[in-house]
């Protein structure tokens, strides 16, 4: 078997950067990715040989653990019967029931493939069901890649979006309004100027693409109130954390306990199992925009891929209360553990949590992470030292620090013990390291 770097040097030659998605490339960390051959349980294994306590998780859908016996059994007996149909079939029913139980306010559902493609579409029902066109986003929420959703922030008070990559044109940026997370003045403003043109406001659940970032309290309630009042819907982007932060994702720990519903929620990773599925989802009167019922166009040739429909309905039938209590006790040591490494190092740092899902920044002690600003004020330098001792101690830790940690039913205490027993030697690492000169 070649080496990582001797399959990345090829890699290289053959795709951007030599990846399909940008932060496998170990950009912001440096060296060279591991080429991942095999996954089990809470464990990968690369080319070499190595094999690491993962804390990737495939990006969130790995909630049960790589390979989970079940899910891989139902998987085969889907593609026993077929890799795809073009058709309709009874397993995009049973996903959508499933779906539908937990989450009640998901009273019509619509199969996709990606999460960009489920808050792509919803964007656009959110705009063909209003008849407007404005749609706000918060700085550091990511919803995918398409156009629209890509504008970046301008700092302090609401700005007409910047286009956030080449490619995207200022007309297309210029319809989504960009505001700082967690302002509350900001968006009552928006409101109070813009109100009867905004189509949608589009929030992730709880932020967790900048790091983790918890709303303050109050903060999801006051979008679901401001755009009920205006006329426009609310999109909730459970994309990472449906049905990993409770059986019935952040909702299940926040509108749920409030008394409040979004008009449309979005879902990916856990929901497809590993495979390519994701959802968007809401309210029935709303949903029946789309098309074949409604005007708003939406269509997928692997949309509902009964391969895909399988690992999902298998993985949630299988992410029983038990699991989440797991999942939710092993990130709790894993989280504790850090902090007290960090300590230990003399490292400055704080730690966002929510539920099972968390991350940590460097220098951020004194003020803590409320928003963009504050994440991307850190001192993000030492992460590639802490990043690469774990590697080393055999812990494979998401390539950014700006990502969450993924723990997964599989993570039993013997994986928990080795990342615990490897956090002291990187948080030293992370105390060394140099800003670039
Ligand atoms: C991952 C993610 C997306 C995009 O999903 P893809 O399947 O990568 O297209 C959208 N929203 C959130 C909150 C995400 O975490």
């Amino acid at each position: 078997m070649p080496t990582n770097q001797q399959l990345f040097d090829t890699a290289c030659d053959l795709m951007p950067g030599g990846v399909n998605s940008p932060v496998r490339a170990f950009g912001s960390v440096g060296g060279t990715p591991a080429f991942i051959v095999d996954a089990e349980g809470p464990y990968v294994t690369d080319a070499e040989g190595t094999r690491y306590v993962d804390l990737v998780g495939s990006w969130g859908p790995a909630l049960l653990g790589h390979r989970h016996p079940e899910v891989t059994a139902a998987v085969h007996r889907a593609v026993d019967h077929g890799l795809g149909f073009g058709a309709s079939h009874p397993d995009e029913t049973r996903l959508a029931q499933l779906v539908r139980t937990r989450v009640p306010g998901a009273e019509m559902i619509r199969m996709v493939s990606t999460g960009t493609e489920a808050t792509m579409t919803a964007v656009r029902l959110a705009r063909g069901a209003t008849g407007r066109n404005l749609i706000v986003k918060f700085a550091g929420c990511y919803h995918g890649h398409s156009d629209g959703l890509l504008a970046a922030a301008g700092s302090g008070v609401a700005t007409m979006g910047l286009p956030g990559s080449a490619g995207v044109t200022e007309a297309q940026a210029s319809e989504t309004i960009v505001l700082e997370y967690n302002d509350a003045a900001a968006l009552e403003q928006i409101f109070a100027e813009h109100g009867d043109s905004i189509a949608a406001v589009i929030t992730e659940a709880t932020p967790a693409n900048m790091g983790v970032v918890p709303p303050a309290a109050g903060f999801n309630a006051l979008i679901r109130e401001l755009t009920q009042r205006h006329g426009a819907l609310m999109i909730f982007d459970e994309v990472m954390t449906g049905f990993r932060i409770t059986e019935a994702g952040y909702w299940g720990a926040s509108g749920r306990e409030e008394g409040w519903t979004p008009d449309l929620f979005t879902f990916g990773k856990v929901i497809g199992g590993g495979l390519p599925t994701a959802a968007l989802a809401g309210r029935r009167e709303i949903m029946e925009h789309l098309a074949p019922t409604g005007p708003v166009y939406h269509a997928g040739t692997l949309s509902g891929n009964p391969v895909a429909m399988a690992a999902g309905t298998a993985t949630l039938e299988h992410a029983t209360a038990e699991v989440y209590e797991h999942i939710d006790a092993q990130a709790a040591a894993v989280a504790s553990a850090l902090g007290s490494a960090l300590e230990t190092a003399g490292v400055d740092h704080s730690i966002q949590k929510v539920g099972s899902l968390f991350s940590f920044s460097f220098g951020t002690s004194a003020g803590g992470v409320h928003n963009y600003s504050d994440a991307q004020a850190q001192e993000s330098f030492r992460y590639g030292a802490f990043f690469h001792a774990m590697l080393q101690a055999g812990v494979f830790l998401p390539p950014s620090v700006f990502e969450a940690w993924f723990l997964s039913a599989a993570h039993d205490d013997a994986a928990v013990e080795q990342i615990i027993e490897a956090l002291p030697g990187a948080a030293e690492a992370a105390a060394k390291a140099q800003p670039p000169s």
